[in-house]
This record gives C-alpha cells, structure tokens and sequence, in this order.
C-alpha cells in the first residue's frame, strides 16, 4: 500500500510538473541516488508526453502497475457468462473512415482497424468475443466494407482486448492469421482463457516480416515485453492520395513480472529495448502517425470525431516523426522509472 501512494504522490507530481533536479547520476558505485535517478527518468517521460500522450503517460508512470503475468487458466467471466460483460454504453463507439483506405472499426477504449487493399482487406486487432460481432463486423458493414474481403487477420499480442473475436472471424472469413509464436503458444497453453477466442495456429510472424496484399505491405516487428511475443506494425495509408507511414504500437502496459528485481529488471530491459527497437523502424520508415490498440494512447476515438470537422486542414493523426518518436519516449522513461525502482530494492536486499 504504501508504495502504491509513494508511487501515485510521485506521478502526481510529475503531471504538475513539480519535479527536482535530477540527472542521469554518474556516481561511484554503491553511492547511487535512485531518488534523482527515478525522478530524471519520470522528467524525460514527461517532458516526451506533452499534452498528446497523456493517457500513456498517465497509463504506465501514474496508475499502479499489476504484479505480474497472468500464469491462470480460468474462463473469463464474460465469456462464461455472457451477461456479465460490460455494457453497450461503456464500450460502443462509431466506425470511422481515417485515411483512404483505412478504417477504424473499434470501441471507446479498444480498437480495430480495417487496411483496404486491392486484394482484399488486412484486419488489425479483435477487441473482445462480446464486442467483435457489433463493433468490427457491424462497423465494417457501416462503412461499406464486406467482412468476406479479410484476407489477412493480424492479432498484435494474445490478451483477451485484442484477440477476443479471432476465433470467430477466422471460422466465418477464412483470414490467414499472423500472430508471433510466443504468443501462439499462450494461446495453446491456457485453453480456458482463450475459450471461443482461439484461432487456429496459423502464421508465425518474424521480425521485419513482409505481409503483402494486393499493393500494400504490412512489416512485423518483434516487441516483446507487454506479452513474450507483441507485435508492432509499419506500413503506409494514403491522404486524399499522399502517402502517410503509420508505427502502430501492439502493446503498452507493464503486464509481466515487474515487482520484484528478478526477473523484473530483466523484464523492462526487455520492454525498453522493444521500445529501441520499433523507434528505431517507425523513424527508418518515416512514421508520421503513432497509432495503437487502445483509444486511450492515441485518442482515437476523438481524433474520428476531429476528423469531421477538418475541411482542408491537417490530418488530426499526422502528428510528425518527432512525436512519434516522443511516444517511445514515454514508454522507455517510465519504464526506466519502475526498472530503477528494483534496482534500488536490490541493492537494498543487498546490504
Ligand atoms: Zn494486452
């Protein structure tokens, strides 16, 4: 408890910005100031925030992290009983038509994305087994799109969020699914958490694999660390004809082994060279638009509706390769920020 409010006081006064001075300390070992070194890494997470990365910032640096994986296999209650899901009015959000031929098919807190090729359609994401049927194949129907036209079915890491209307899609649509194989194996491992969300082991994707349909490509980059296979995806969309290159970020928050030093700090060194790593790809490929599985990292929900009201300004997701970049930013400063708290609990065990 008490370091859940220390840790809470601290992100709080990192979003007022009452932050002190502190550096990257370069000390002699053993003479480590953890505290300076936690609040520089806070300050540059912050910093990289401004005020288009709050709902990260907030996410992953703010709101106490869970303990750990999840190594149960039980049903989840919404799909043993069906009843107990949310409701409509948490989760609905309206289809929206983003780029020429990409289409935003999610919810108020989840999302889905429909990519329009000359060959047929690659899904991204699935959201959950009660939401997928009204939210992607009703969303899809609204904006004119045939569910029969998913060719390609690429499912960012195995949570329940994302992976939650797989099973179904791929039985009604026939997709090729692409997941990473770490995370074909939960799925194989845990049956009663999958159940009625499993896909079928299909595509094993490779970093830097090449998914291509029709005239478009989608690259698979390895980021392991929210679950032992996430995926993210580059690839590029059109604006009224202009190319756009999109990062679209498969995973966010700390969801493995993260309160104690072994394998915690381990863990978030796996996290941040992820983070390194797709930074490096998204500025390579000229990213311009930072996109993800959850509204709440990159607003999408109110960027569709900025969308309506745009006329021949700029697209409300073209942000620029710098902020961007900036997003990687906050996920690497967080989790340096937890990654330095276990330090400092080692070298306290240690004494
Ligand atoms: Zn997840």
């Amino acid at each position: 408890m008490k370091s859940w409010f220390a840790g809470l006081a601290l992100g709080l006064a990192v979003i007022a910005g009452i932050t002190t001075e502190g550096v990257f300390a370069q000390q002699a070992p053993g003479k480590r100031d953890f505290e300076a070194e936690v609040e520089a890494a806070l300050r540059s997470a912050k910093t990289a925030a401004g005020f288009e990365f709050l709902g990260t910032l907030v996410r992953i640096c703010l709101v106490p992290q869970s303990g750990g994986e999840n190594t149960t296999d039980n049903v989840p209650g919404y799909v043993a009983k069906p009843a107990s899901a949310p409701s409509r009015d948490f989760w609905y959000a309206e289809p929206a038509k983003v780029f020429d031929n990409f289409y935003f098919v999610g919810g108020r807190v989840h999302s889905a994305w429909a990519l329009t090729t000359k060959a047929g359609i690659i899904l991204f994401d699935t959201i959950y087994p009660y939401n997928s049927e009204e939210l992607i194949i009703g969303g899809m129907k609204k904006v004119g799109l045939d569910p029969r036209d998913i060719k390609y079915l690429l499912v960012s890491h195995a949570h329940g969020d994302h992976i939650g209307g797989a099973e179904m899609i791929q039985a009604r649509y026939q997709p090729r699914v692409v997941m990473s194989g770490a995370d074909w194996d939960l799925v194989e491992k845990y049956p009663n958490r999958y159940k009625t969300m499993a896909p079928k082991r299909d595509i094993v994707a490779t970093d830097g694999m090449k998914i291509t349909l029709g005239d478009t490509t989608v690259t698979t980059w390895l980021t392991p660390g929210h679950t032992p296979g996430t995926l993210s995806y580059t690839f590029t969309v059109l604006d009224r004809g202009r190319p756009v290159n999109v990062a679209y970020s498969g995973g966010t928050a700390f969801n493995f082994v993260n309160n104690t030093p072994d394998p915690g700090i381990r863990n978030f060194q796996t996290y941040i060279d992820s983070q390194r790593h797709f930074a490096r790809q998204a500025a390579a490929t000229g990213a311009t638009v930072l996109l993800s599985n959850h509204s709440e990292f990159d607003s999408a929900v109110n960027k569709n509706q900025m969308l309506a009201g745009r006329g021949n300004g700029p697209h409300p997701y073209e942000q620029g390769g710098n902020l961007v970049q900036r997003y990687f930013q906050v996920m690497q400063g967080c989790a340096r920020a937890a990654q330095l708290r276990l330090e400092q609990k080692l070298a306290e065990t240690a004494k």
